[in-house]
This record gives C-alpha cells, structure tokens and sequence, in this order.
C-alpha cells in the first residue's frame, strides 16, 4: 500500500534554513534519515605539557578520505531515531553509546543532490556530554573491537582546539575536507558549547582560509608531479 506521504513544505513547517523540529522530520515518512553525534568530554590534559586539551571531541576520518562525526542512517519505522544511532556507533565505535532524546540538537533536510524529493535526506545531529574514561574507553574500543574499523571508518580523531606558535592546531584541522555538512555542525557545536570563544574561532577560521589558498598551490605542485610522468 502506498503510505501516505506527508512532506514538510516550506510553507508550513521547514525554515528558511531547511531546519526542522525532530518532530516534523519524522512527519516525512518518505524521507531519509540520517544521524550522526559529537561525543565529548572535558580534559585537564596538556599536549607536550604546554597545550591545554581542554576538551576531547570525536570526528573520524570516513572511508570516502572526509572527516565527519560517527553515525549513520536510521530507520524510524524500524527503530527510534536514537536507538538507530546507538547501534551505528556500535558498529563504528565498538560501544553502543546510548543516545537520547535530550542530546538532540538539529534536524535539517541534506543539500538536494537530486530534484526527486521523495527521497530526500533528512540530517539530525546530536552532541553528547561524557566523562573523560568513557570517551577514552570508546577510542580503545574504535580500534579494537568495531565492526566498522578500517572498513567504513579508517580511524577516530580528535579535534585539535588548541592554536600552536606556528599556526597547528584547530585552523589546519577546520581546513580539511570534511562530509556534508559536518563543518558547519563541529563550528557550530563548538560555539553552542562553548567550547571555543567566537573570538578564536574567528580567527582559526580567517586562518583556515589562508591555509586553503596555500593547499591550492601544493595541490598543484602535486598535479604537476604527475602530469611530468603521464604517458599520455
Ligand atoms: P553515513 O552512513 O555516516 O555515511 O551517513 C549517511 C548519509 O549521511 C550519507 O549519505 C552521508 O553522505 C551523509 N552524511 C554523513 N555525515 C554528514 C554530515 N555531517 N553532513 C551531511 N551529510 C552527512
Ligand atoms: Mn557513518
């Protein structure tokens, strides 16, 4: 039986921003569902006894070489929206992780990669607050006991918030490729956490840029390596 098809228009429901409440998302029954989670904690750990960590956050590098946050597509026909997202970090992570519904922070429809919008994606991103042992405990169990390690996911990372003499730090970290919308979530995560002062991230981010403009010429440099043994 064809199920009914309720989609949340612009007039109604979505926002200018394509954002929705997880409520109205799952109005759309037609629609896929994606979620994925920044889970972290607070540190007193210095890097080389000089740097405060201040607080661990989880990215991974995915299969496709792009940075994103674990997670996956659920189905909420099947499971809760939170369940499903548990059992993707089991398999990513090694530890399913329980989610709920509190740790939710936005839903919003993925950028259209295709006029058809029955079969649109619908991205909730949640952030999750734990102790300091237990986002260590997952990093151990990422690369020993996860499904998903070396496969779908190539390794965890974390993020670098901390700004070095030279620049290291968050700025190069920000400048790499990262899935979707996966940038703007981290940004804006670190800014709704308070996580990193606006001031500072301003700035990573102006120096993001610069280190964008210099990975264009490396990136030609490289080309050209290449081009010199073409044997075509
Ligand atoms: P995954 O199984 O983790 O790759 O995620 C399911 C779908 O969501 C895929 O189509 C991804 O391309 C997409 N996706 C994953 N993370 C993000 C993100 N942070 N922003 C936008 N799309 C994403
Ligand atoms: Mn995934």
């Amino acid at each position: 039986m064809r199920q009914h098809f309720s989609y949340p228009g612009k007039d109604n429901c979505q926002m200018a921003s394509g954002q929705l409440s997880r409520a109205e998302a799952l109005e759309c029954s037609r629609c896929r569902h994606a979620c994925h989670v920044m889970l972290y904690c607070d540190t007193k750990s210095q890097l080389f006894g000089r740097f405060p960590i201040r607080h661990i956050i989880l990215m991974q590098m995915r299969f496709d070489g792009l940075l994103g946050f674990p997670g996956g597509l659920v189905n909420p026909s099947e499971e809760t929206l939170e369940a499903g997202l548990s059992r993707e970090l089991l398999e990513e992570l090694g530890v399913a992780v329980p989610i709920s519904v509190e740790d939710h922070v936005d839903s919003r429809f993925a950028p259209a990669s295709s006029p058809s919008r029955s079969s649109r994606l619908i991205l909730h991103f949640y952030v999750k607050k734990m102790e300091e042992e237990q986002i260590r405990e997952v990093e151990r169990a990422a690369v020993s006991t996860a499904t998903d390690y070396g496969q779908e996911v190539l390794g965890t990372v974390r993020v670098p918030l901390y700004t070095m003499k030279a620049g290291g730090g968050l700025a190069p970290f920000l400048s790499h490729s990262f899935i979707g919308s996966a940038r703007s979530q981290l940004v804006d995560s670190l800014l709704r956490f308070n996580l990193v002062t606006p001031e500072d991230l301003h700035k990573a981010l102006a120096h993001s840029l610069k280190i964008h403009t210099q990975n264009a010429e490396d990136l030609h440099g490289a080309l050209a390596l290449t081009e010199a043994r073409k044997r075509f």
